[in-house]
């Protein structure tokens, strides 16, 4: 099999059926329930994509093994150029979503593909986990599989480290070692996705702590979604089943967080990759730079988003006549800004590039830091800037149903904008409201803000790897050489009172 079709990828989610909770309810079929329905029919979408003539060459590569089409985010980059591909795929599935979603299968193909050109990190303390992250690696690209991911223990008490927390089984750990693999038992935070993704990647936060207690909380594993004991509890779904026009966005992209409970979970050895090294598992995204390939898709579906943003407010400030107002282009002038500072990260990450020791192309690490960083303070300015756009026009915003009612038409014209249609209008600002008010939107924001890590504490690796040595000892220069200027200066004037 190759790069797969929508149908392809939705008959894989029936024939492996999981457990999936939602609402009180069981799910016994997800790609039949209406939770899910609108972003397995976006996913299905994406899958298209890959077969259209006018994005296939774009969105596949030639498969080294099979000489098939595989989707591009797999193409291990060794070149610039191959970069720039990636790229380009990546933004063009971003472009379908406006980047409205995060989890394109593309940014955990990313990952697999880091992983596995980093075999030999893998294999430092067993080489059969780097034959299985390689295997892996080639299995996913083969069957084009979407994945889940998760990597955050559960948040009871962030004061303690994972073995201290009262119940030991809280967080996902090992509870039997076999000879064939490992029962897991506990819960991991969340796996946005999770219910409707093929299989899931079960790696360590990189926030573990390097103790030797911690060991039995230490693996990377992935294992599909149908496993038994492997459970989804989702949060309500945002996609509430009303008509595209009322929620453009939540009707289309809603992704679904969930949390996973392992009940006993077996996971053969050959799915496992990392296992009972809290250091070497702490490094694992970072050594092998799946980090930097996964920000590389981060950027690019960033920029599109922005751009999306951009084209909202605009249009909204065209509809209703407030070009005008000085703070209005302040405003927009704020998101043109960002856009153009992502935009630049991005090609500083592309110009920068260098071969890493893995022999992989690898984006500078510096400007994706730096956006990973920025767009987390962005992206909820840029909702707070829709809200102080619109204002009431957010709330002025009638459903189809109410259009269409009997009684439509004479409301309708209450509705009228400087430069729109009344119906034009209110589509327009259903979709300002999808994005900056309701749960649709409210769950984007928290999740620009959170999704690739705390904020806080990403600042504080930042702050604790980025290399200001060179820049002290500059400003140390300075300082001296001014110190030594006057010194001088003053042992002159000295020597001209001695003299006179
Ligand atoms: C919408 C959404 C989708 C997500 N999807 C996924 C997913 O698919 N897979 C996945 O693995 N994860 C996912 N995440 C989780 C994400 O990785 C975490 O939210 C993020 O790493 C922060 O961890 P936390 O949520 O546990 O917050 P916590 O660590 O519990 O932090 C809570 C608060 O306490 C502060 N805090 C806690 N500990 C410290 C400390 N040591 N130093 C300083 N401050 C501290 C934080 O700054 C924050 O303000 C998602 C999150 C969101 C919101």
């Amino acid at each position: 099999m190759a790069a797969r079709t929508g149908k392809e990828f939705i008959a894989r989610l029936k024939a492996e059926p999981r457990e999936v909770y939602i609402g009180g309810e069981r799910v016994t079929d997800v790609t039949s329930h209406p939770a899910f329905k609108g972003i397995i029919a976006s996913l299905a979408h994406l899958y298209d994509m890959q077969h259209d003539p006018e994005y296939r060459d774009e969105l596949t590569y030639i498969s080294p093994d099979t000489g098939e089409r595989v989707g591009k985010a797999f193409m291990q980059p060794r070149s610039k150029d191959d970069l720039e591909q990636r790229g380009a795929a990546m933004r063009r599935w971003a472009l379908y979503s406006h980047g409205m979603m995060g989890r394109t299968p593309d940014y955990l193909s990313s990952s697999l593909m880091a992983f596995a050109a980093a075999q030999e990190y893998f294999a430092q303390n067993d080489p059969r986990f780097g034959e299985n992250i390689v295997n892996y690696y080639r299995k996913a690209r083969e069957e084009d599989l979407c994945l889940t991911h998760t990597l955050i223990n559960p948040q009871a008490n962030r004061a303690k480290a994972t073995h201290e927390q009262a119940d030991p089984f809280l967080a996902a750990r090992v509870k039997e070692e076999r000879d064939d693999g490992i029962v897991i038992r506990g819960a991991r935070m969340l796996a946005t996705l999770g219910p409707i993704s093929d299989e899931i990647e079960v790696f360590p936060s990189t926030v573990l702590k390097a103790d030797p207690k911690d060991a039995p909380y230490t693996f990377g594993f992935v294992i599909p979604c149908s496993t038994p004991g492997l459970k989804f509890v989702c949060r309500e779904s945002y996609d509430l089943n009303r008509p595209k026009h009322d929620h453009p966005l939540g009707s289309r992209f809603e992704e679904m967080d969930s949390v996973i409970v392992f009940d006993d979970v077996f996971v053969p050895w050959e799915r496992v990759f990392l296992y009972g090294d809290p250091e070497l598992a702490n490094g694992a995204f970072g050594a092998s730079n799946a980090v930097l390939h996964m920000a590389h898709q981060v950027i690019e579906k960033n920029i599109v988003k922005t751009e999306f943003i951009l084209g909202l407010a605009s249009l909204i400030i065209d509809t209703i006549g407030i070009e005008p107002f000085q703070h209005i282009h302040e405003k927009v002038t704020e998101i043109i800004i960002g856009l153009e500072s992502m935009r630049a990260l991005r090609l500083a990450a592309i110009h920068g590039a260098e071969l890493d020791q893995w022999g992989m192309m690898t984006p500078a690490r510096g400007p994706l830091d730096a956006a990973r960083n920025l767009y987390p303070k962005l992206y909820p300015r840029f909702v707070e800037i829709i809200q102080q756009i619109s204002a009431s026009g957010l709330m002025a915003a009638p459903t189809l149903a109410d259009i269409e009612a009997p009684w439509g038409e004479e409301f309708i014209k209450f509705f009228s904008a400087a430069r729109a249609e009344p119906r034009d209008r209110i589509a327009l600002f259903r979709l300002a409201w999808d994005t900056a008010v309701s749960s649709f939107g409210a769950r984007q924001v928290l999740y620009e803000r959170f999704f690739f890590g705390d904020p806080v504490r990403m600042a504080g690796a930042l702050f604790n790897t980025y290399d200001r040595q060179p820049y002290m000892e500059r400003v140390r220069e300075f300082i001296q050489q001014g110190i030594d200027e006057s010194l001088a200066e003053m042992g002159k004037e000295e020597g001209a009172a001695t003299a006179s």
